[in-house]
C-alpha cells in the first residue's frame, strides 16, 4: 500500500489517501485537546493507544454486527478504514450524568440515568458544537427522518455492546460519542471515525476512577499511564 497526500487533519488525527480506491489511512497524532481547542498537550504514547483501543474496539462491533469504517491496524499509530463521507454530526449516548449533561440539567455527576439518552451536536467549531435536536437537523438539510431512526437504531446497539464488554473488564460505560456517514462506495450508513478513551467516559465499577480524557481535562492524571492501563485491562479479547 502506498500513502499519498494528506487529506484532512485534525486535532488528534491525519487522514491520507492511499492507492486504492475507497480506501485511507488514519494516523493517530499525540496531541491532545479539550474546551474546542483551548487547553492543548502533545503526550508521547497517545497516538499508539488509542490506535490500538480503537482497533479493538471497532473490531469488536463489527464481530457483533455494527458495520463501521474499520478495515485493519497497519502500524504504532495507523489504521486503514474505508472512504466514508462523514455527517457533520456527533451522536453522543449516555448512561450516567457526567460532563456537559450534568451541568444541563441540574445533576450531579455519577447519578445513572433512567434509559440511555441520545443527544446530537453540530460539529462546527466557530457555533462552539451546539447541541440540536432533530428538527434543526432537518432545518439545516443534514439527513432525513429515517436515517436519523437508523443512526439512533445503531448508537443503541453500540452502548449495549460496548457497555457488556467494558463491564466484563470491571469498567462502566458513563457516555459516548460517535459520528456515522455514509460509503463513497454504496452509500452505505456506518459507524466512522474513533472509539477510544478520548470519544468514550469510562469509570471504575468500584472506585468511579476516571480511565478516560477527563483525567488530561480536568488534570487528574497523566494520560498515557491512564490509557495504557486502560488497554492493560481489556487485555487480549
Ligand atoms: N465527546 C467527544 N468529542 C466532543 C465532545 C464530546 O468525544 O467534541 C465525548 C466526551 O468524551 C464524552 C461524551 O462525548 O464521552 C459527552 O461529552 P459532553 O457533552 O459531556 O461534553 P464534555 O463535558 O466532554 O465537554
Amino acid at each position: 500500500m502506498t500513502v499519498s497526500t494528506c487529506l484532512y487533519e485534525g486535532k488528534a488525527k491525519r487522514i491520507y489517501q492511499t492507492d486504492q480506491v475507497n480506501e485511507l489511512l488514519v494516523e493517530y497524532k499525540d496531541d491532545a485537546t479539550a474546551f474546542n481547542g483551548e487547553k492543548q498537550a502533545v503526550l508521547s504514547g497517545k497516538g499508539r493507544l488509542n490506535n490500538e483501543i480503537s482497533a479493538r474496539l471497532l473490531a469488536k462491533l463489527q464481530e457483533d454486527g455494527v458495520p463501521n469504517h474499520f478495515i485493519r491496524k497497519v502500524s504504532d499509530r495507523e489504521q486503514l478504514v474505508q472512504a466514508v463521507k462523514i455527517m457533520p454530526l456527533e451522536v453522543v449516548v449516555r448512561n450516567v450524568a457526567a460532563g456537559s449533561l450534568a451541568g444541563r440539567i441540574g445533576y450531579e455527576e455519577g447519578v445513572k440515568l433512567k434509559q440511555p439518552i441520545i443527544e446530537f451536536y453540530y460539529k462546527d467549531d466557530d457555533l462552539g458544537d451546539p447541541l440540536l435536536n432533530r428538527d434543526h437537523i432537518t432545518e439545516l438539510a443534514m439527513t432525513d427522518s429515517e436515517t436519523l431512526d437508523a443512526i439512533e437504531e445503531q448508537a443503541l446497539k453500540v452502548n449495549t455492546i460496548l457497555s457488556n464488554y467494558f463491564l466484563s473488564k470491571n469498567i462502566r460505560l458513563i457516555d459516548f460519542k460517535l459520528e456515522f456517514g455514509h460509503t463513497e462506495t454504496a452509500g452505505q450508513l456506518i459507524l466512522a471515525d474513533e472509539v477510544s478513551p478520548d470519544t468514550c467516559r469510562l469509570w471504575d465499577a468500584n472506585t468511579n476512577e476516571k480511565l478516560d480524557k477527563d483525567v488530561f481535562r480536568r488534570d487528574l492524571a497523566d494520560l498515557p499511564e491512564v490509557y495504557e492501563q486502560l488497554l492493560h485491562r481489556l487485555g487480549d479479547a
